[in-house]
Parts: structure tokens; sequence; C-alpha cells
């Protein structure tokens, strides 16, 4: 189930150390290397999946989980506004093939004319 070249399971494998901001059961959280926002960390799950596309329905549950994990972080920290974006194919953005979440806060992601 883990990809051995994968740079996310290397690091939830712990072979490249990161900061970890929290974890659950399915789900680390940690702080983006190159961050786009006061606040942006990557909340990545703890098994192999290539994208939201790539998911099946058993693992949906670590989905939940992320997100779960993304509530538990803004509570802990007090922040009462954040984004969660996730990036699904190349095509669309997504530069690691191992499904995350960005949480993202302290930044308006809407000021260039992004509506949704
Ligand atoms: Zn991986």
């Amino acid at each position: 189930m883990a990809a051995p070249s994968c740079i996310f399971c290397k690091i939830i494998r712990q072979e490249i150390p990161s900061a970890i901001i929290k974890e659950n059961q399915a789900a680390i959280a940690i702080k983006d290397i190159s961050p786009r926002a006061p606040v942006h960390y990557l909340i990545i799950p703890k098994i192999h999946i290539e994208s939201v596309a790539h998911m099946s329905d058993t693992e949906a549950t670590v989905a939940a989980q992320m997100l779960i994990l993304a509530r538990d972080i803004a509570a802990d920290a007090g922040i009462v506004g954040f984004n969660l974006i996730t990036n699904n194919g190349a095509s669309a953005g997504q530069s690691v093939m191992h499904m995350h979440v960005h949480f993202l806060a302290g930044k308006d992601i809407y000021e260039h004319g992004l509506s949704l």
C-alpha cells in the first residue's frame, strides 16, 4: 500500500524529517515547506492514496479522518476561518501524487478574483 519513492510516504515512515503539527489514527498534519499563507499545513493520509479520484469507498473513511484532523487543528489554535483545498491530478495543480489537503488560514484566498 505504501509507495517506496513517494515523498509523503517517506515522511509518514519518518525517513524524512518534518514539522508534525498534529496527527490522528489515519492522518498527519505537517507544515508546508513553502507556505502560501500565514498558516499553511498539509493534511496527509497515512496510507498511500494517489488522489481523491483514486480513493476507494473503503478508503473514504480516511478522508473523514482528514477533516476531523483539520477541525481539531483549528480548534487547538483558535482558528475560526480556514480553507481546505485538495488538488486532484497534475492538471489541477497536484504536485505530490499522494492525496493531501492544504489547510490555509490567515489569508484571503479570494483576493485575486477566485469566487466559489
Ligand atoms: Zn505516498
